[in-house]
């Protein structure tokens, strides 16, 4: 959306990895695009991809990328370590993903990890400079640190990259920003023993992105078939099933998901989009064998590729009766998390915690009606959105049970 640039009076944006580069990209813009000591070293314009992601350039104005046969991102080595705290304590531990969901321009940045002692010493920076004592650690998918064949989870060096987090002085808790449901679905003792180094209870959630995207195995069969690894959607159960099963172990031990669904996604069917909302109703209802309901949020998204973002002009359109299907479950479901959690949660006096939790209920209830009048004025029968997936005339069948049975994975 070049035309926000305009508005918000920023010169250029620029897209890309710039670490090693950011010295020469401000001198050779000082100096008046092109030139500069650096020589024409940037390119005028974005990169972008098509649906096979085949990259091209595209010239404009407003952007600075780096040049079709420059290098395209900087070492390990040549990524520099924060000097002052980070908002909210962010560090990163590692770039690039390499799962291959075919949305998602994270997987075609090449794989680097961070070494145990770059991490801490940004973790220091933040604890000792800025008072923090919370990690968030970012990766676009913490699973796949150092990962194995298959990407299979490399024990040692996950529950190391904890270790070495949760050694500094300060530093009492934390929290990656993305993973992937399948690891907690195929591998409870790993989340059990990343729990207790983390100090994960039920005062101290981990609380982490997880992209579920979809809940038709059509679906993730076509635009993210790696993304269940090791696991396999099909032999080793349905989508759906890893996902509940991945549920069931992160609240087991005290890791709280915050999903994405997506609608909109290329060759998407109405089926497809019913689906989901019966994912997200059986994992509304679903509760751990101590009886504690599934924690979990989900925020529903409409898919637009960055890449294509850029490209074309973009269009919120109109949600079709099943896409907003989609957004009531969703807002359904955090409507019911913010009656139920507000109390429990919030803090301070009995008066100051009773008047709070009333606000946040009372405004999951507000955020819903709002949502429910636009979803009827679509077409939709909100009633139908409710029980779908849930068992009844002409439903989706529920799945044998909604405790999910003792015996992790
Ligand atoms: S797992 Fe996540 S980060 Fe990796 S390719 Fe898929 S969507 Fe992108």
């Amino acid at each position: 959306m070049p035309e926000e640039l305009e508005r918000l009076g920023i010169d250029y944006a620029f897209q890309g990895e710039a670490d090693d580069i950011a010295p020469g990209l401000f001198e050779e813009i000082a100096n008046g695009l092109p030139g500069g000591t650096w020589g024409p070293a940037f390119f005028k314009g974005f990169q972008t991809f098509d649906s096979g992601f085949r990259k091209s350039w595209v010239g404009h104005d407003k952007f600075l990328t780096r040049t079709r046969f420059s290098k395209q991102t900087p070492t390990l080595e040549e990524i520099p370590e924060i000097r002052k705290p980070s908002m909210k304590s962010l560090v990163e531990v590692m770039r690039g993903c390499g799962i291959g969901c075919d949305f998602c321009e994270v997987t075609l940045r090449p794989l680097r990890y961070y070494p145990y002692e770059k991490i801490m010493k940004e973790v220091q920076v933040n604890a000792r400079q800025g008072g923090f004592t919370n990690v968030w650690f970012h990766t676009d998918e913490v699973f796949a640190y150092q990962h194995g064949r298959n990407f299979e989870p490399n024990t040692d060096a996950l529950t190391g990259l904890f270790k070495a987090i949760m050694s500094v002085r300060g530093v009492s808790q934390m929290n990656p920003t993305h993973g992937r449901i399948s690891i907690p679905a195929a591998y409870p003792d790993l989340m059990r023993e990343l729990s207790e180094i983390g100090r994960a209870g039920p005062s101290n959630w981990v609380g982490v992105q997880v992209g579920i995207e979809t809940g038709s195995d059509r679906l993730a069969k076509l635009h993210m078939p790696n993304k269940a690894l090791p696991l396999k959607i099909g032999p080793d159960g349905p989508w759906q099933d890893i996902v509940r099963r991945g549920v069931y172990v992160m609240n087991k031990y005290y890791w709280r998901p915050a999903f994405t669904v997506q609608v909109g996604q290329a060759g998407e069917t109405p089926e497809d989009n019913w689906e989901t909302v019966a994912l997200i109703n059986r994992l509304s209802n679903s509760v751990l064998d101590d009886g504690r309901a599934f924690e979990f949020t989900v925020t529903p998204m409409q898919n637009v590729p960055l890449g294509m973002m850029k490209s074309r002009a973009f269009r919120s359109g109109l949600l079709d009766e099943s896409q907003l299907a989609v957004y009531y479950a969703s807002y359904r479901h955090l409507a019911k998390v913010a009656a139920r959690d507000a109390a429990r949660d919030s803090s301070g006096s009995i008066l100051s915690r009773y008047g709070t939790s009333a606000l946040i209920a009372i405004g999951g209830r507000a955020m819903l009606e709002a949502v429910s009048a636009v979803c009827r004025r679509g077409g939709l029968d909100v009633e139908k959105a409710a029980r779908y997936g849930l068992g009844g005339v002409g439903q989706a069948p529920t799945p044998k049970t909604t405790r999910v049975p003792e015996g992790d994975g």
